[in-house]
């Protein structure tokens, strides 16, 4: 009989990245603990139920679900067996403040075809902008996401090699815009794939061109949504880390990461310690040096970088059902430049801010009632600076955005709203404990950015690891998916998919 103990993980966090954490450390023969303030897992992506209407809080946009499934493939489970999700057609809904009205389907020729009757440009241009984005994802991929950039061991594969001997094309030394323009000349155009930029919360105006590989997730690759919502990967996770023995202490907040002779040795929580091998935190990292690591050498570089945005999101109970609409709908600013100076550089909110309008009821009929519909009505919006009028700014955008979707949907959308939810910066970090409310962590807009990430490790306490939005390769699920699995495989080998 084999009686050597289990080693032992503490995950701080029961984020994607610190659920899919946790499952890979079990899947390696480790004894793992998750660890979680809040009563649910999930962090960002979490859920709230409230007058008949269901609300996923955070993520909407289900991109490269097979990072997802392959967790329950290494741990020799059926994905099936825990959630689902179909594609989507169309995935998008974009409306123009000019009367355009552009839909995204979910076929490349199609989307391309539709783009080339409503602007100005032609279709061969947009497959090829879509074959070039691809081309530059393949070439990138290995160097920024499926590898730690802090280990150099990593810089001498041939796929690394191959891409960085292509740097030149991953266009990193102009912005998002400016290669857009030289790619289109139709400013609807432009502004539909400068949008990319919001996913990890930058400025198309500032961040690298390299950045404009994002669309390849979502318009060739395409965009999924779970049966019963974006949180039931949160819900199919727990249970598979349930499966495999993890244990979850939730409403438990960890007040300190244990340090002796420069080695993490354990976790404080609820004021007591508790001993582990290795200690992964799932904590946004500024404020896990800020919170947890008290008297730690911080790396201040990493930490100082400029944050992400944040967003204000109007969750509303709507008493109606508008046909015009779809799962995802862009409202545009007619002032894109305007609109992100205010977020970036005014850090306020813009008077005619892009509306992102996302309606699960569109395919979850008992996420509302019959007749009615679920609107998660967010805003791009500067991360929390210490503004001293986000309630004014708040109370102000809520009128600006019945105003805008009252004229486009051609119907006075204020007696409509029969409930309503409010997440913004400040009850962001409250609840995820993301520093300064940015959702993203730390801003691309700087060129160095994916080098200024902090790395999955700490290079100056043994035994402490960082996954999630925060770290290297960065925000989104199918990052973050990535995160856990580049941060695990430095503690253990890899476990390859069983079956
Ligand atoms: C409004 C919004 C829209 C978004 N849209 C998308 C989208 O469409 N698609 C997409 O892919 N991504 C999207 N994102 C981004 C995505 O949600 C994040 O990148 C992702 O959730 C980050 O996951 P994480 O694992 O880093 O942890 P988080 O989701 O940040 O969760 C961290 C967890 O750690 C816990 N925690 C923190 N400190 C402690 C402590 N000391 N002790 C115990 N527990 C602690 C928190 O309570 C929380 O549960 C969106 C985010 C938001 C907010």
């Amino acid at each position: 009989m084999n009686t050597r103990a289990k080693q032992t993980c503490a995950v701080i966090g029961a984020g994607p990245a610190g659920l899919a954490s946790a499952i890979r450390m079990a899947n390696k023969g480790y004894q793992v603990t998750v660890f979680e303030a809040n009563a649910h897992a999930g962090g960002k992506l979490s859920q709230s139920e409230t007058n008949g209407y269901r609300f996923d809080m955070g993520p909407s946009v289900f991109t490269m679900p097979s990072f997802v499934d392959e967790l329950y493939r290494i741990s020799g489970k059926n994905p099936r067996d825990y959630y689902d999700y179909q594609p989507l057609d169309p995935v998008y809904r974009y409306f123009y403040e000019d009367g355009t009205h552009i839909v995204a389907y979910k076929s490349p020729e199609r989307f391309a075809e539709e783009v080339a009757t409503k602007t100005t440009e032609n279709k061969d241009k947009i497959l090829a902008y879509l074959q070039d984005v691809a081309y530059k994802y393949n070439l990138t991929a290995d160097i920024f996401l499926h590898n730690s950039l802090h280990k150099v061991k990593n810089y001498l594969t041939k796929r690394v090699a191959r891409g960085l001997w292509n740097f030149g094309k991953l266009e990193a030394f102009r912005t998002m815009d400016t290669a857009n323009k030289h790619h289109f000349k139709d400013p609807r155009v432009v502004q539909l794939f400068n949008r990319y930029a919001t996913y990890n919360g930058s400025n198309p105006y500032e961040a690298p061109a390299t950045l404009n590989v994002i669309p390849h997730l979502e318009i060739n690759l395409g965009a999924y949504l779970p049966h019963g919502g974006m949180y039931s990967i949160t819900k199919g996770l727990v249970r598979l880390a349930e499966d495999l023995g993890v244990e979850f202490r939730f409403e438990t907040k960890v007040e300190e990461i244990v340090l002796q002779q420069g080695r993490a040795t354990g976790i404080r929580a609820k004021g007591e310690t508790e001993a582990f091998d290795c200690v992964i935190s799932n904590m946004d990292v500024y404020n896990t040096y800020k919170h947890l690591l008290p008297k730690a050498k911080k790396p201040q570089r990493t930490l100082s970088q400029p944050k992400s945005s944040s967003a204000i999101i109007f969750y509303w109970g709507i008493k109606h059902s508008f046909e015009q609409l779809g799962l995802h709908n862009i409202f545009f600013s007619d002032n894109y430049p305007a609109e992100f100076d205010h977020i970036f550089h005014k850090k306020q909110l813009y008077n005619d801010p892009t509306i992102y309008l996302n309606i699960t009821s569109k395919y979850a009929k008992e996420d509302a009632p019959e007749g009615c519909e679920n609107w998660f009505t967010m805003i791009n919006a500067p991360h929390n600076d210490g503004q001293d009028n986000w309630d004014e700014m708040i109370a102000q955008t809520r009128e600006n955005l019945i105003a805008k979707l009252s004229r486009h949907l051609k119907t006075d959308i204020r007696p409509l709203i029969e409930c309503e939810l409010i997440w913004e910066p400040r009850k962001i970090e409250a609840l995820t404990s993301s520093a300064f409310g940015a959702i993203y962590g730390n801003s691309s807009n700087n060129k160095f950015a994916a080098f200024l990430r902090h790395a999955n490790f700490s290079s100056s306490i043994k035994n402490l690891y960082f996954c999630g939005g925060s770290v290297h390769p960065g925000p989104s699920i199918p990052l973050c998916m990535l995160s856990a699995k580049i941060t695990t495989d430095l503690i253990a080998p890899a476990v390859a998919a069983k079956g």
